[in-house]
C-alpha cells in the first residue's frame, strides 16, 4: 500500500449517506459533467437489486469469498455495514488507477468514508449527502422499491447513527431539492479537482 500522498497523482472523492438520501442519483449526474472522474467498484456479499449488473454498480461475491479477500489483503477497508452484509474497497480498484493519475470517486458508509480520508489526507474529500428528515428518508426508500420491508427499518435504525458522524466530514450537502444538491455537489467536486 502507497502511503506517502505526494506521490499520488490521483484524487479521491467520497460520497457517503445513509441509504436512501439519494448519493447515487447525485453522483450519476455529476460524474457525467467531470472528466477523468472514475467509479471504485466495491465488493458486497448483499445480493444484487434487479437494475445491478455485476462489475458495474458492485462486484457482488458470497460471504465465503469475501473472507477468503480479507484472508489475503486485497482491501482498503470493509466494513459489515448490516448484520452478515459486507462491503469492501479493492486494492484493484484503486490503487493502480490513482497512480496513473485518475481521479476516483467512492460510495460507502460512514466508517470507510472516514477511514478512506485518514489514508488520502488532503488527497481525499469527504462529502456527506444528508436527507431532509429521516421521515424523508423513510418516504424515498419505500418509492425507490427496491428493498423488503426489513431491509429499509435496517436502513433507517442505522441512519440515525450515520447522522450522526456527520460533522466529521469535509462538506455536507443537503439533498432536499435535487437540482440544488446536484449543483452544490458538482461545484465542491470541481473546485476540489482543480485545486
Ligand atoms: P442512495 O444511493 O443514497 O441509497 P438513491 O440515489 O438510490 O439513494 O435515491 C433514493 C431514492 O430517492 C431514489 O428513488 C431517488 O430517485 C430518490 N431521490 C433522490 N434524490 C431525491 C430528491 N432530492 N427528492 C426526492 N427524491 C429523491
Ligand atoms: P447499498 O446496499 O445501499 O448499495 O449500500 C449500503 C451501504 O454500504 C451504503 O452506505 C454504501 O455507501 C456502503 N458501501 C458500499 N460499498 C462500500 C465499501 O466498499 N465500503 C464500505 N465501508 N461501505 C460501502
Amino acid at each position: 500500500m502507497i502511503t506517502d500522498n505526494s506521490r499520488i497523482p490521483g484524487k479521491v472523492v467520497i460520497f457517503s449517506a445513509p441509504s436512501g438520501s439519494g448519493k447515487t442519483t447525485i453522483y450519476n449526474r455529476v460524474k457525467d459533467l467531470v472528466d477523468n472522474l472514475g467509479f471504485s467498484v466495491s465488493a458486497t456479499s448483499r445480493p444484487p437489486r434487479e437494475n445491478e449488473e455485476n462489475g458495474k454498480s458492485y462486484w457482488f461475491i458470497t460471504v465465503e469469498q469475501f473472507m477468503e479477500k480479507i484472508k489475503n489483503d486485497e482491501f482498503v477497508e470493509y466494513e459489515e455495514v448490516y448484520p452478515g452484509k459486507f462491503y469492501g474497497t479493492l486494492k484493484s480498484e484503486v490503487e493502480e488507477k490513482l497512480m496513473n493519475g485518475i481521479n476516483l470517486a467512492f460510495d460507502v458508509d460512514v466508517h470507510g468514508a472516514l477511514k478512506i480520508k485518514r489514508l488520502y489526507g488532503e488527497n481525499a474529500l469527504a462529502i456527506f449527502i444528508q436527507p431532509p428528515s429521516i421521515d424523508e428518508l423513510r418516504r424515498r426508500l419505500e418509492l425507490r422499491g427496491t428493498d423488503s420491508k426489513e431491509v429499509i427499518e435496517e436502513r433507517i435504525k442505522r441512519a440515525t447513527y450515520e447522522l450522526s458522524r456527520s460533522g466529521e466530514f469535509d462538506k455536507i450537502v443537503v439533498n432536499d431539492d435535487l437540482e440544488t444538491a446536484v449543483k452544490e455537489t458538482y461545484e465542491l467536486v470541481v473546485n476540489f479537482l482543480n485545486a
